[in-house]
């Protein structure tokens, strides 16, 4: 059967753990990391000596920093390709400024077919499999790029010069989906989506300048649109993936910021808490999921809970310096797991 019957799905969210590897010439011994497992890690307080100093975390997937790209979309690829079968899936990368939610969406600057990241696997993915469908379904795929900076949504997809603010639709769209009216393009090739990342990231490059490393402090949604036909019995069915590389997730010292920077990283925490309690409340099978709360949950309001799957990878780095931050990014991560 082609398009699975879509079934409740008992534990539809999922919490994986990635640790970026530490800089180059970083000893071992420094890593605040003690143990990692498939399913569990163990994290050690360097400032404190002594058993009590240990806190383990459990959750459906660890992986350690040597995990390359390929085996981390291949343990996901059931995932993102369940979106051809009419499915709603997001992903988020969440963690601390400088942990690696870039490189798991998108890949390094310059990346190479070996380390581009989950973000280009997942449509390339979606292009072959719909590809070699083709003579049983008409498949039509659209992507859409927008930027969620102070509780503003932007299309990156058009030109800086004229940005557009946009409204998240309250209403549902025939097909069921609640998006900002952004730019919508249709993609056919792997090329065609590469082109439309290029214009996305300049766009936020753009704002960077003006703001000063700006794409540490907003959320990009790169969301990707699929209909399906079937050709034999004219059934038609859609499915969204969103890919969420979330603001840092770093907490900012009051008595040390002021203005625009004390404004963003309140929105931040704002908007990363409400994320946070959307689903844990999802988790829990609440009957009330706070969704009004930020900008994102609207946003991807859809696409969270119901029939919708859900991917968080909670990045962590495991240097000493780092050990606050990662013990906050764990225990957030612990709440929706
Ligand atoms: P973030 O988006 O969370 O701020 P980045 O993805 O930009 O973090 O990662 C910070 C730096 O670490 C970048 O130079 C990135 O290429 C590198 N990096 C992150 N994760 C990995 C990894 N798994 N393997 C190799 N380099 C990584
Ligand atoms: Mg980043």
């Amino acid at each position: 059967k082609l398009f699975n019957e879509i079934q409740e799905l008992k534990g539809n969210i999922r919490v994986y753990c990635r640790i970026r590897p530490s800089a180059l010439g970083k000893l071992e011994k420094e890593s605040i990391v003690e143990h990692v497992g498939e399913n569990d890690l163990v994290v050690a307080n360097p400032s404190k000596e002594g058993k009590d100093t240990l806190r383990s975390f459990k959750f459906n997937r660890v992986f350690n920093p040597a995990a390359t790209q390929a085996e981390v979309y291949s343990d996901i690829q059931d995932f993102t390709r369940s979106v051809l079968d009419g499915y709603n899936v997001c992903i988020f990368a969440y963690g601390q400024t400088g942990s690696g939610k870039t490189y798991t969406m998108t890949g390094p600057n310059g990346a190479t077919s070996e380390t581009i990241g989950v973000n280009y696997r997942a449509l390339n993915d979606l292009f072959r499999i719909s590809t070699s469908r083709q003579n049983i379904v008409e498949y039509e795929i659209g992507v859409q790029m927008v930027e969620i900076y102070n509780e503003q949504v932007r299309d990156l997809l058009t030109t800086y010069a004229s940005p557009k603010r946009l409204g998240i639709l309250t209403q549902s769209r025939p097909n069921g989906l609640v998006v900002p009216d952004a730019s919508l393009f249709p993609v056919k090739l792997p090329s065609d989506v590469i082109k439309l990342m290029e214009i996305g990231l300049k766009n936020r490059a753009i704002a960077a300048t003006a703001m000063n490393e700006r794409s540490s402090r907003s959320h990009s949604v790169v969301s990707v649109h699929v209909t399906g036909k079937d050709l034999k019995t004219g059934c038609t069915m859609a499915g969204n993936l969103h890919l969420v590389d979330l603001a840092g997730s770093e907490r900012v010292d009051r008595s040390e910021v002021i203005g625009d920077r004390l404004k963003e990283a309140q929105h931040i925490n704002r908007s990363l808490a409400a994320l946070g309690d959307v689903i844990f409340s999802l988790s829990q099978k609440s009957s009330h999921v706070p969704y009004r709360n930020s900008k994102l949950t609207q946003l991807l309001q859809t696409s969270l809970g119901g029939q919708a799957k859900t991917l968080m990878f909670v990045q962590i780095n495991s240097d000493v310096s780092s050990y606050s931050e990662t013990l906050s990014t764990l225990k957030f991560a612990e709440r929706v797991s």
